[in-house]
């Protein structure tokens, strides 16, 4: 028995056989050519993009009406990229000029290309190497292999099997998708990875980052994927087999169960209300808001529509999506954050974003800041979600405020632009909501001075731990500090939760905790009225929230802030979370 451990991507937990896909890239010989072959040389790498043509036309033509709308989207991607002059002129310039084969001008072209990705910050961006690095193999191997039919037939009897590979294709899980696969696991890719992000549209358990997997593990052993911690063991033991089966079965009939409560009101029971939102990044992900009965939208990241772009989206292209995402939930509200752009989160567009290499991005000029350091990016924005007021019920949500005076400017900026509205005759909402997120400390230890001015409050734990415990969230060196309940996160939680209170505003949690069972008992007791999440986690923070009483937690939760000691602080959660 042999145990791995990667990247947890999708959750869940698969058992099954291995299928080991064998795809490295191809071997790429190198020679020359005399002057007489080179035009005949640059028909045959003009036939081989139009076969990678086909082939990805062809897929995409086959894709499942019940495939997710992200499949078609990179077949796409990978369509604009073979048409891109780096890729289908490019290496006709080298063959020329170099009097090289095919397959070495493309390949000396696409090393260039990968080198240049790798040197991007964004991790996004990074992550479209891939793409360009599978459509380049595409080509080579239309190249080198003959009726190279072996891309296409990977789906032969594969139902139950876990697919191991480097990488997966996107084109890979459109095939995959005919089957029932079990899992995923692959060498390569991050949370952001195609194959993360189909995984988990398809519900499938996946783990990526597992360092030689494809060595590791050959075709037929058995296998257990546990997407969720991403733990993968090869040829476990009976007992061990046993155990998942056990957990597997549980999982199947929680999701049953909390199938059941989806109708259900979201309420203690003690008989008080806790509202249950999700957090969504596109106006696609609304789907899965609506799949789980969310009560509304408690964080739309806005800034998604500006990334992975050359240009910025207009006002009406916003308001064109926010409209979107208010029609697509009716009469629930949508908590629409303005622009939260810098650190980790940069745009392709030259001047903005925080373009500067600073040494501390999450400290430099991001969110609020930047949006008021730069108001010709900020305005149009509050115009087209100030439009949207119009439309249903919208909240505007102030990312990283950390004073005051930040907060007073962004109120100024909303009331100008709404005398900008009226004085077009543009329908917005006058009483639309203003709340800021509590993410900097300052901001926490301050929350009474900025309730009184805004119409709620909403917690950013993600950013909140960073800024306290000074950990960077996108250090995986330091991830081991990450933690929700050290006592300063905890005691800055109920001093935000106590101001809002106090000044009669609803508080809500959006950061990765709200989503988390482990602290939902601890949250409710600390008097957290709203909740908002990735909405795969909605019902069973429900189902929590249907078993508690609110009296009993508020004294758990009472001892918890005042534990002397961090075995005692565990030992109380544990606990709370017994009962
Ligand atoms: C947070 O910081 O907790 C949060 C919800 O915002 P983001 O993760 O987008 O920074
Ligand atoms: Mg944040």
């Amino acid at each position: 028995m042999l145990v791995l451990h990667g990247t947890g991507v999708s959750s869940g937990i698969a058992i099954g056989k291995a299928y080991v896909l064998h795809r490295e890239r191809p071997e790429v010989p190198e020679y020359a050519l005399p002057e007489n072959l080179i035009e005949g040389e640059i028909r045959r790498f003009t036939a081989a993009i139009d076969s990678a043509r086909s082939q990805l036309e062809s897929i995409r033509d086959h894709i499942p009406k019940s495939a997710p709308p992200e499949i078609s989207s990179i077949i796409d991607t990978h369509l604009l990229i073979l048409h891109d002059k780096m890729i289908c002129e490019a290496p006709v310039d080298t063959i020329r000029k170099k009097r090289c084969n095919a397959e070495w001008a493309l390949k000396t072209q696409s090393d260039e290309l990968s080198a240049v990705f790798e040197q991007m910050d964004d991790p996004y961006l990074r992550s479209k190497k891939t793409d360009v690095g599978q459509v380049v193999d595409r080509i080579l191997r239309n190249l080198l292999v003959s009726n190279d039919e072996e891309h296409e037939q990977i789906t032969d009897a594969l139902d139950g099997q876990i697919v191991v590979a480097n990488d997966l294709t996107p084109a890979d899980i459109v095939l995959l998708k005919h089957t029932r696969i079990a899992a995923f696991v692959t060498n390569l890719g991050g949370p952001i990875s195609h194959t993360a992000i189909l995984a988990r549209s398809l519900e499938i358990p996946a783990i990526v980052a597992v360092h030689n997997a494809t060595r590791a593990i050959r075709s037929g052993e058995q296998l257990i994927v546990d997407g969720k911690l991403g733990v993968l063991i090869v040829l476990p033991e009976p007992g061990v087999v046993a155990e998942y089966q056990h957990r597997q079965k549980r999982i199947v009939q929680l999701k049953r169960e909390l199938e059941t409560i989806k109708a259900s009101r979201s309420e203690t029971r003690d008989g008080c209300a806790i509202k249950l939102y999700a957090n969504i990044e596109l106006p696609d992900d609304i789907k899965a808001a609506n799949k789980v009965a969310a009560e509304g939208i408690g964080l739309y990241r806005t800034e998604f529509l500006f990334m992975n772009r050359p240009d910025l989206p207009d006002e009406e292209e916003q308001y064109r999506a926010y409209a979107k995402v208010v029609k697509a939930i009716p009469g629930k509200p949508v908590t629409i954050r303005t622009l939260d752009l810098g650190a980790d989160k940069r745009i392709d567009s030259n001047s903005r974003g925080g373009e500067t290499i600073t040494v501390n991005p999450a400290l430099g000029l991001r969110a609020v800041r930047l949006c008021l350091h730069d108001t010709s990016l900020f305005r149009p924005q509050l115009r087209a979600i100030l439009r949207t007021s119009a439309l249903g019920q919208v909240r505007i949500m102030i990312p990283m405020l950390s004073s005051l005076g930040e907060m007073f400017r962004v109120l100024d900026l909303i009331e100008e632009t709404k005398a900008e509205l009226t004085r077009q005759g543009q329908p917005f909402d006058p009483e639309t909501q203003i709340g800021g997120m509590i993410e900097v400390p300052a901001a926490a230890v301050s929350a009474d001075l900025f309730a009184p001015h805004l119409d709620f409050f909403s917690i950013g734990t993600n950013d909140l731990i960073q800024y306290t415990l000074a950990i960077d969230r996108v250090d995986e060196a330091v991830n081991y500090l990450y933690d929700p309940l050290h006592p300063s996160v905890l005691r800055l939680i109920s001093m935000t939760i106590r101001a809002g209170k106090s000044a009669g505003i609803p508080v809500a949690m959006c950061g990765e905790m709200a989503g988390d069972v482990r602290y939902t008992r601890l949250l409710l007791g600390l008097g957290l009225d709203e909740f908002s999440m990735h909405p795969s986690a909605l019902l069973e923070i429900k189902r929590i929230v249907r078993e508690s009483d609110l009296t009993e937690l508020g004294r758990f939760a009472e001892d918890v802030l005042n534990a002397r000691h961090t075995g005692e602080l565990h030992a109380l959660v544990d606990k709370m979370n017994e009962r």
